[in-house]
């Protein structure tokens, strides 16, 4: 069994570096406040018999050694940065429960034939160089050229940030891990979404996580006076994006059913003068479902959408696509694992997917991997309200516990 009061102690520990307001935290990737949360992370990885080691990417990394130490590990953890205006949990459930995992498994006087790794993943937010899942993607070897020349908002780059963390980014190649050296991952996290909470489950099976769609729709009319062009003269710009818009949502919403989710979130409009027919609207559209094919299916409905209402009202566009990543699933084997481990301790819990990608994304192209989800209050995330208890996260990083021994095992 895992130790709670340990577990929370822990939560209650880490929650004071880069403290805000009550219950936030500003913990920004390769900061002074994170390094001080790693050294306070690897004195307990120690404590549970893991060596430490912080690699060329910014990981915090533990690691008990296996009797087998050529067998391919087993790695567990998730993040402990956090948004610039951040809670307690997102990210830190992953690593903390990890932690917890291993010392339990000590503390039982297990010595596991395969080595186990728990990982602090740098820079899984992205905010402050606008692109994340740095370390993950790190050591798996999808480091990408020119991310060293990122800037935050300060002007100081990766490269500098990285330097004064202590990492030799000349050495990005010795933090890389073989094909084949990761036997697999578990991630435990906070959903970030109400649906675990909405049903009254503490805990939920992610099935995976979906790629999302982004696209950039750009859609050019005619300015004119807002006073004197007739309406069956205009040629709207903004109109036609609030009908793309709301034929997105009903596009997304046809079958109650299905998980499909839609979202504009950001719009651009010129002149942006409430005495002008907007000529240019310039939007974004996210669209996600764990479901590939059903996805391909609502992306076509939407195009043909779009080239009705802009036909319809006269408008050219162009739509760019910036993201189009795949849904990635996890491994049966291990969610079987995860079943019949929870059905044990006396819970049905529901499988669900994932609609935010993690580090389990970067790591599901190098190794099976599954996650665990712990209920956020209301589902509420990004924001010093994210709430989940210590009971949920305690009976999260129990099952991960029994999960990893089971893995142990085979
Ligand atoms: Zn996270």
């Amino acid at each position: 069994m895992i130790n709670a009061e340990r577990l929370k102690q822990h939560y209650e520990a880490q929650s004071q570096f880069g403290k805000i307001a009550e219950t936030g935290i500003c913990r920004p990737a390769h900061s002074p406040e994170e390094k001080k949360v790693f050294e306070l992370a690897a004195s307990w990885m120690q404590e549970a018999g893991m060596k430490t080691r912080i690699d060329n990417f910014g990981n915090l990394i533990g690691r008990l050694e296996g009797t087998n130490p050529d067998l391919p590990v087993l790695m567990m953890g998730s993040h402990l940065d956090t948004q610039p205006y951040g809670g307690r949990f997102d990210g830190i459930a992953g690593v903390l429960s990890a932690i917890e995992a291993v010392t339990a498994l000590t503390e039982n006087g297990i010595k596991p034939e395969r080595s186990i790794e728990v990982i602090s993943f740098a820079d899984e937010e992205g905010w402050r160089f606008n692109k994340g899942l740095f370390g993950s993607r790190g050591i798996t070897g999808k480091y990408e050229e020119g991310e060293l020349d990122r800037t935050d908002g300060d002007g100081i780059t990766r490269r500098q940030a990285l330097l004064d963390f202590g990492c030799d980014i000349t050495k990005f190649k010795e933090s890389e891990y073989k094909p084949g050296s990761i036997h697999c991952f578990l991630e435990l996290h906070i959903e970030q979404g109400p649906v675990l909470d909405n049903t009254n489950q503490p805990l939920g099976i992610v099935s995976g996580i979906s790629g999302p769609l982004w696209l950039t729709v750009k859609l050019k009319g005619m300015a004119g006076h807002a006073g004197s062009v007739p309406m069956n003269m205009r040629k709207d710009a903004l109109l036609g994006a609030a009908k793309i818009i709301v034929a997105l949502n009903e596009i997304t919403t046809q079958d109650p059913t299905a998980p499909t989710v839609g979202t504009s979130g950001s719009l651009n409009v010129f002149p942006n003068s409430r005495n002008i027919i907007a000529e240019e609207v310039v939007f974004t559209l996210d669209l996600r479902d764990i479901v590939q094919s059903r996805r391909d299916e609502r992306e076509k409905e939407l195009r043909e959408k779009i080239d009705a209402i802009a036909i319809a009202h006269g408008l050219q566009y162009e739509i760019s696509v910036d993201t189009d990543s795949e849904p990635r699933y996890c491994a049966q084997w291990i969610k079987d694992i995860i079943r019949s481990e929870s059905t044990d301790m006396g819970l049905n819990i529901p499988e669900l997917m994932s609609g935010p990608f993690h580090d389990a994304l970067a790591l599901s192209y190098f190794c099976d991997y599954a996650m665990i989800f712990v209920r956020s209050k209301d589902g509420i995330s990004h924001n010093p309200k994210e709430y989940s208890s210590y009971e949920d996260l305690a009976m999260g990083a129990e099952l991960l516990y029994r999960t990893m021994l089971r893995i142990l095992e085979k």
